[in-house]
């Protein structure tokens, strides 16, 4: 038997390539290893599954059994860390023994940055960036009151819409002095920031969370956190969520010799430095572009299976046209399409009463990016089609 394609992780990105691999070869010998359980869901449902009412188990979408059977995968290694990679052997160590590969797929994802924070209650902050994590967030949400959430970005701001939907008290913290510091303009923020107001989120900008200290433990083991900002402000909270970012899971590629910077680094055809490794979604740095987002790492997996597959005769290029993203706060609808990198341009903004339009133009009034709020999102379309590719 000719060794295996191997695919290093079962989240979005190393699932969708072998799903469109499947498409195109139904036989070629395929292995998935992965540190988890080996079941597919769908994580961007993870930041608004209190509003559809759904428990972690409801989001658990294909068990890995049905998986395996459904990619005709030869393996799948579930609970299994690759702890090297050998890439001169065609070979992985892994928690349970060597695999050889033909070829291999880095699909390895992000982890949660953790802010250094003092106190004897930092222990205790949550992140969620994958189902497990979520699991562990709703056990400890049960029977609470106050969440405080670190980071106004996309992730932040919809776990505190989702909270707010379910009843619970949110206060949102953030160095930036607006939500979506990265995302929109000043008063496309504004506007977003208002609608979340009114439907209860608490915001606190230019500040940050320094520390975290046990305040209370009551009769059925329950904790408060006092948080300690920058400015010496106290406040307090039944559970702290973290919300600050992700940062590629490069330090399997590092120590392989490969090719890293924010991410593993790939060439347009998901190549790495290394023969017969390629690498996509969260962990990948594709030409210098890190897009942890759903559309762009569906794009790599269609073209990546095609290189996997032969189909196309040869290896394929990636490409990025304008992804625009749908922020999921239903207290204000927003989408956000960045311009291209490096892009030089200014916003204009057009405020109407019911939401901002806002185009980033570059030289000779062209359109590079949008944000829409509130009812604009109706434009996102036409729009898109506008817009210049990202790669
Ligand atoms: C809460 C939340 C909401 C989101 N909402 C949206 C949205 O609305 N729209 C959008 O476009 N994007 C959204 N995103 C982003 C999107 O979900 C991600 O970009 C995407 O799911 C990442 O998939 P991935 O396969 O690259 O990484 P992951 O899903 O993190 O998968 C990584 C895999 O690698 C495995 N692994 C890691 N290390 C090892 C190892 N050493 N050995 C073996 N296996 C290993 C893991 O077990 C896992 O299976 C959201 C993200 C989050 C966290």
């Amino acid at each position: 038997m000719n060794a295996p394609i191997v695919i290093l992780g079962s989240g979005l990105a190393g699932v969708s390539v072998a799903r469109e691999l499947r498409k195109l070869d139904k036989q070629v010998p395929l292995v998935i290893v992965t540190a988890d359980d080996g079941g597919f869901y769908s994580k961007p449902s993870l930041s608004n599954a209190l509003a559809v009412g759904k428990s972690a188990a409801q989001l658990a979408l294909t068990p890995m059994a049905q998986l395996a059977t459904q990619l005709n995968a030869s393996v799948i290694h579930a609970h299994t860390r690759a702890e090297r990679i050998l890439p001169e052997g065609h070979a992985l160590e892994t928690g349970s023994g060597r695999i050889t590969y033909g070829k291999l797929v880095l699909a390895l994802g992000a982890q949660p940055i953790r802010l250094p924070l003092q106190g004897e209650g930092a222990a205790a902050v949550l992140s969620v960036n994958h189902l497990n994590d979520y699991a562990v967030f709703r056990e400890q949400l049960e029977g609470k009151r106050r969440v405080a959430i670190l980071g106004a970005g996309l992730i932040g701001c919809e776990f505190a819409n989702d909270l707010r939907v379910a009843g619970v008290d949110v206060a949102v913290y953030d160095l930036a002095s607006q939500p979506l510091g990265r995302l929109l303009p000043a008063r496309a923020a504004a506007f977003f920031r208002a609608r979340l107001e009114a439907a209860g989120v608490r915001f606190h900008f230019d500040t940050s969370i320094e520390a975290i200290a046990l305040s209370s433990q009551g009769d059925g083991g329950s904790s408060s956190y006092r948080l300690v900002d920058k400015h010496g402000n106290t406040h307090t909270a039944d559970l702290v969520l973290s919300a600050v970012g992700l940062k590629p899971a490069t330090a399997l590629a590092q120590a392989a010799g490969l090719n890293t910077a924010r991410g593993i680094v790939v060439d347009k055809l998901l190549r790495t430095s290394a023969p017969d490794i390629y690498a996509l979604g969260d962990c990948a740095e594709v030409e210098g572009l890190v897009l942890p987002f759903v559309m762009p790492i569906m794009q790599a997996a269609r073209a990546l299976a095609k290189t996997l597959s032969g189909a196309a005769g040869g290896e394929v290029a990636v490409d990025y046209p304008a992804m625009p993203v749908v922020v999921k706060t239903p207290a204000c609808q927003a989408v956000v399409c960045p311009p291209p990198a490096g892009a030089a341009g200014t916003w204009r903004e057009e405020v109407g009463p019911a939401g901002v339009r806002a185009l980033f133009v570059g030289a000779g009034g062209k359109p590079l990016g949008f944000s829409l709020v509130g009812e604009a999102v109706k434009e996102k379309q036409a729009l898109a089609a506008q817009m210049p590719a990202w790669l």
